[in-house]
């Protein structure tokens, strides 16, 4: 018998999240042939990505457009949400791992008494059904699991799982919100903590500054390199904790997880914590005036040489060729 994974899209300023479309990937490699895959998109004003729905290549997509949605709560989204998965009745449920997914995924998983694997980051057939893999101890080791019982939760990690390209003409539902009997909480002001043009989260390519930067100008190289190179500027606790950063940059265990092609770590140690947080990216270039820094010994390419000479020079000669 054929069965329905419902995928969680992500929104923002009229535009899906790649993460969508690396959910959407994830949810075909846990399904079999017949199965459906609907999409259920959440927010307010959603006419903006009539386009993109439109040739998506998923059989259904279900869309809750309210007020109440325009900003992400908790008892909003999970409200919406479940008169989707009413509707879908799926057997399994994908969220991103973002902060959203990270949020509303446990609390579908407690609704339903789903069982949940968080934060996976890759995806294969086995004799014992689909095997899901993801970091353990802080990215020191990988564990795989599987889903033994239906209703099932998962949650995948940004940038690891390559996005759905296929096209098609789903089916649009749309399902009218009803609102919880009280929302407890109540979003007064989203404030915008980052101006970065690029999500630190999704970004193909991380310029990130350690204690080394030894000021908040002495991020401005870093934001270049970056800019050159079409990526977002991240940074180490150590930056963040001297106050030359907003904590919004903060990769690591107590930060943010990234995992671009190319991450470039300049003047971070490389603390256990810190590498949690960017271990699984691609290619890791560290740029420290210590040769001995622990930060070279996961790096791909070590440069040893001073930030301030460095960074400069590199996004010249990257100026040469991206021009
Ligand atoms: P430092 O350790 O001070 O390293 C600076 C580096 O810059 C040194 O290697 C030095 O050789 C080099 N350097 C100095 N000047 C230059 C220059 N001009 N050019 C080139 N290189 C230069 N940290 C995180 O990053 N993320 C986390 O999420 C995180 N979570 C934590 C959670 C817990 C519970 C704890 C206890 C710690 C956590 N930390 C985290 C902190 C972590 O242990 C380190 O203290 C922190 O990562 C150090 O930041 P740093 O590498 O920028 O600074």
């Amino acid at each position: 018998m054929s069965k329905t994974i419902l995928v969680v899209a992500e929104q923002r300023d009229g535009k899906l999240r790649q993460v969508t479309y690396e959910a959407i990937q994830a949810a075909k490699l846990s399904s079999n042939e017949g199965d459906v895959i609907h999409l259920a998109v959440l927010g307010s004003d959603l006419s903006g990505l009539q386009d993109s729905l439109a040739s998506l290549g998923v059989q259904k997509v279900c869309i809750v457009d309210d007020a109440d949605l325009e900003h992400y709560n908790p008892e909003a989204y999970a409200s919406g949400l479940s008169q989707v998965i009413e509707s879908s009745n799926p057997e399994g449920i994908v969220f991103g791992h973002t902060a959203i997914g990270r949020d509303l995924a446990p609390v579908i998983s407690a609704k339903l008494n789903a069982g949940q694997i968080s934060d996976v980051t890759a995806i294969e057939d086995s004799v014992e059904g689909v095997l899901y893999t993801r970091p353990i101890y802080a990215g020191k080791a990988f564990e795989q699991k599987t889903f033994q019982s239906v209703p099932w939760v998962l949650t995948v990690r940004p940038n690891n799982i390559d996005a759905d390209q296929t096209k098609g003409a789903p089916e649009v539902e749309h399902i009218s919100y009803q609102k919880p009997a009280s929302l407890r909480t109540v979003i007064q002001e989203v404030v915008q903590k980052t101006s970065g043009k690029v999500d630190l989260t999704e970004a193909k390519v991380v310029v990130a500054g350690g204690r080394a930067v030894k000021s908040a100008e002495g991020f401005k190289p870093l934001e270049e390199l970056a800019d050159v190179l079409g990526g977002a500027v991240g940074a180490s606790r150590g930056a963040c904790d001297a106050g030359y950063c907003d904590y919004s940059l903060q990769i690591g265990q107590t930060g943010k997880v990234v995992t671009p092609e190319i991450y470039i770590a300049c003047g971070i140690s490389g603390a256990i914590q810190h590498v949690a947080g960017m271990s699984q990216s691609k290619i890791i270039v560290a740029i420290n005036k210590d040769p001995e820094a622990p930060i070279f010994k996961i790096a791909d390419y070590g440069i040893v040489g001073d930030i301030f000479e460095v960074v400069p020079q590199l996004t010249e000669e990257f100026r040469k060729v991206v021009a």
